[in-house]
C-alpha cells in the first residue's frame, strides 16, 4: 500500500471540492492540500452538468429575503434556516468571486447586467448562466486556479474509507484505490473534506455523471456520520427518452425550456399540466414530476413510454438561439427541439439528503467537514433549480476556510487505526473471492425496484417491498464476484463497488421514506397524500447500528420564519398565505 500525507485531503472536484481547495490555498497558502477524485480533474462529477445556472437575488426588486422564502418554501418548510440564510447571502458574494476572481463570464443584458432567467418555483428571475452550458464555464474557470496553485492531485483515485484515529476520537486518514494501478493508498490526512457528490444513479431514469454513486455517503454512514433528509430525492421532470440503447435517455434538458414557455403535452398531444397546478409548467419539480408520473400510469404515453416537451409554439429559431446546447443534444438523438416535439421523462436528479452538517462545515467526526451534495439541510424537502450549484461553490468555500483555520491551531498527527483499514481492504477485495456473476442483472433490478417502489409515487407496501428487494439485492451481491484479471483499471471492480454504494444508500432512502407518514417535497405518499402539520415539522435523521439502520425525527428550528410567516414585509406569497 502507497502512503502518503498531507494536512487537508479533499474529496471530490466538482463546485464544493474546488473552491474549498482554493479557500484554503487562499486563508494559508503554506497548507499541503490534496484533492483526490474518481475522474480527471474538471472532466467529472456534476458541477460540469450544470446547465441552467446559478441562483442569485441581484436583480432590482429581488432579494435575499425572496430568495430566502423561495428556498424554504419549495423546501416544504424543512430546511435549515440558518444554512438556507447562508446559501442566498453568500451565492451574491460567491457569484462575483466567480466573476472577477475565478475568471468566469456569464451571459449579460445589453446595459451590461448580469442575465437572469426564470427557473421554475421562483417568484423573480434570478438564475445566471452562461447559455445553457453553465457548469463548463464554472468547472473550466476553477480547474485552471487550482492548476495554478500547485494544488496535488490524486485523478482516478477512489476513496473507498474514513478511517478514524486509534483512539477514534478524530478522523486520521482515508483509504483510497488508484484505480489505475488498482494499489491501495492510505492518505494519511489533519482534516478530510468530503465532497463526492451525492448523485442519486440507483434509479431507472437518472442524471447525475457516471462517476457518481454515493460512495461519500457511504462512507459516512459507516464511519457513524447522521444523514437527514434522505427520503427526498428530486426528479426532474425533462430527462431526455431516447430508448433504452443509448446513455442519453435519463439525461436533463434544463429547467429554462419550461421557465421559457415550454410546454408538457400527452402521448395524444394534449396539454395537462394546467390540471395539476396553476403554474403549470412553471411549478416546482416534485409537482411537474408527479403530474407526469400519473399521465405515465394512465397509460397516455409517448412511443418510449413518456411524454412530450413542445416549444415549436416559441418559434424554431428563437428556441435555437436560447438553448442552443439542449437543440444541438435532442439533435444528436433524432429529435427537434426547436420545432419539433421531444420525448421526455421525469428522471432522478439530485438527494436534498446528506451528512448533517453546520454552518462552518463541520461535522460529527472532528477533522471531517463536508460541503455540496454530500451533505442535507439546505434544501430540505425539495431544491429550486439553481440552488444547487449555488449550494456547491459557496459551502465549498465556507468549508476550505474553516478547514484551513481549524488546521491553523493543530500540528498533530494521529495514527490510523490499522485494524480499520485492514477491514476496509478486505472488503474492498471480497468480490475477487467470489465467481464472477452479472452485476448487469442486479444493476437493472435495483433500478427498477427504485423506480417503482421508491420513487415519484409511494405507499408503504411498495416501500416494504422494497426494503425486502434491497437487502436481497444486497446478499446476492456479496455471493457475485468479479473476474480475477487483475486490480489495473478493473472496471468491473468498480462496478461492484458502486453497486455496494448505491444499495447501501438506497437503504437510508427506503428506510426513511417508510418513517416518513405524510407528503412534502419530492417525497409522495400515496398512503398519506397530506402534508403533515408545518408547524410541527420534523426531519429524518438515519444512522448505521451496525448492519441495521436507526431513524429518529428532528423538530426543524424556525430561527428566521414560522410557517404562515413571511420575511417579505407586506407581501404573502402564495404557498405562505396557504400554509396560513
Ligand atoms: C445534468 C445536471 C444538470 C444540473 N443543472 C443544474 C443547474 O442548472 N443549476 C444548479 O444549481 N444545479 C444543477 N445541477 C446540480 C449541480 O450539478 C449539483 O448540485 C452540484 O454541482 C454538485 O456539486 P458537488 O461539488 O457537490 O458535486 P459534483 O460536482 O458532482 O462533484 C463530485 C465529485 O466527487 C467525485 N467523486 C465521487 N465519488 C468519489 C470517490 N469515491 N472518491 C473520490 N472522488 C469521488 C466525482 O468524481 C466528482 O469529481 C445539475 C446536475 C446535473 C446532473
Amino acid at each position: 500500500m502507497r502512503e502518503i500525507d498531507t494536512d487537508l485531503l479533499i474529496l471530490g472536484a466538482g463546485g464544493a471540492g474546488l473552491f474549498a481547495a482554493l479557500h484554503a490555498h487562499a486563508v494559508d497558502p503554506k497548507l499541503d492540500i490534496t484533492i483526490a477524485v474518481k475522474g480527471l480533474l474538471g472532466k467529472c462529477g456534476c458541477t460540469r452538468m450544470v446547465q441552467g445556472g446559478y441562483n442569485v437575488a441581484l436583480g432590482a426588486g429581488d432579494s435575499v429575503e425572496r430568495h430566502f422564502m423561495d428556498t424554504i418554501e419549495g423546501g416544504a418548510w424543512l430546511p435549515d434556516q440558518e444554512l438556507a440564510w447562508q446559501l442566498v447571502t453568500g451565492a451574491i458574494e460567491r457569484v462575483r468571486e466567480l466573476e472577477n476572481e475565478i475568471g468566469c463570464f456569464f451571459d449579460r443584458n445589453a446595459d451590461g447586467t448580469l442575465h437572469q432567467k426564470a427557473f421554475a418555483g421562483q417568484s423573480f428571475d434570478r438564475t445566471v448562466h452562461k447559455g445553457d452550458l453553465t457548469g463548463i464555464e464554472i468547472v473550466n474557470r476553477l480547474a485552471e486556479q487550482v492548476w495554478t496553485r500547485g494544488i496535488r492531485r490524486l485523478e482516478e483515485h477512489r476513496a473507498l474509507e474514513l478511517v478514524r484515529s486509534r483512539d477514534g476520537s478524530r478522523i486520521a486518514a482515508v483509504l483510497l484505490v488508484d484505480m489505475r494501478t488498482g494499489e491501495f493508498v492510505l492518505a494519511q490526512a489533519r482534516a478530510v473534506m468530503l465532497a463526492t457528490g451525492g448523485g442519486p444513479t440507483m434509479y431507472k431514469y437518472h442524471t447525475p455523471s457516471g462517476d457518481k454513486s454515493c460512495d461519500g455517503l457511504g462512507m459516512a454512514l459507516r464511519a457513524g456520520l447522521p444523514l437527514r433528509d434522505m427520503e427526498m430525492v428530486q426528479f426532474h421532470p425533462t430527462g431526455l427518452l431516447a430508448g433504452p440503447h443509448t446513455r442519453m435517455t435519463g439525461t436533463v434538458l434544463e429547467e429554462g425550456l419550461r421557465g421559457a414557455g415550454g410546454e408538457l403535452l400527452d402521448g395524444t398531444g394534449a396539454r395537462f399540466m394546467q390540471r395539476y397546478d396553476a403554474r403549470a409548467e412553471r411549478a416546482t419539480r416534485d409537482i411537474v414530476s408527479r403530474a407526469m408520473f400519473t399521465e405515465m400510469r394512465n397509460g397516455r404515453t409517448t412511443p418510449h413510454g413518456g411524454l412530450y416537451l413542445s416549444l415549436a409554439h416559441l418559434g424554431p429559431e428563437n428556441v435555437r438561439r436560447q438553448f442552443k446546447g439542449m437543440v444541438e443534444r435532442c439533435a444528436d438523438c433524432g429529435f427537434d427541439l426547436a420545432g419539433g416535439r421531444v420525448e421526455v421523462v421525469p428522471t432522478a436528479h439530485y438527494m436534498m439528503g446528506g451528512v448533517e452538517f453546520d454552518r462552518q462545515c463541520t461535522t460529527a467526526i472532528e477533522g471531517v467537514f463536508a460541503a455540496g451534495e454530500d451533505t442535507g439541510g439546505v434544501h430540505g424537502a425539495n431544491r429550486l433549480g439553481g440552488n444547487g450549484v449555488a449550494n456547491s461553490t459557496v459551502f465549498g468555500g465556507i468549508a476550505g476556510d474553516a478547514a484551513a483555520r481549524w488546521l491553523a491551531g493543530r500540528d498533530e498527527r494521529l495514527v490510523p487505526d490499522r485494524a480499520a483499514i485492514e477491514r476496509a481492504q478486505a472488503a474492498a477485495l471480497a468480490p475477487f473471492g467470489h465467481p464472477p456473476g452479472d452485476l448487469e442483472a442486479l444493476r437493472e433490478e435495483l433500478h427498477a425496484t427504485m423506480w417503482n417502489d421508491v420513487g415519484i409515487i409511494r405507499d408503504g407496501a411498495g416501500l416494504r417491498r422494497a426494503q425486502g428487494a434491497l437487502a436481497s439485492l444486497h446478499r446476492r451481491l456479496h455471493r457475485t464476484g468479479v473476474a480475477d484479471r487483475g486490480r489495473e483499471f478493473n472496471l468491473t471492480w468498480h462496478d461492484w463497488l458502486n453497486l455496494d454504494s448505491l444499495l447501501t444508500v438506497s437503504r437510508t432512502i427506503a428506510h426513511a421514506a417508510v418513517a416518513r407518514e405524510d407528503s412534502r417535497g419530492a417525497h409522495f405518499r400515496a398512503d398519506f397524500p397530506r402534508p403533515s402539520e408545518l408547524s410541527t415539522s420534523a426531519f429524518t435523521r438515519v444512522r448505521a447500528s451496525g448492519e441495521a439502520l436507526d431513524l429518529e425525527f428532528v423538530p426543524v428550528r424556525f430561527t428566521r420564519v414560522r410557517p404562515g410567516e413571511s420575511l417579505l414585509t407586506g407581501t404573502q406569497t402564495a404557498a405562505t398565505a396557504a400554509a396560513a
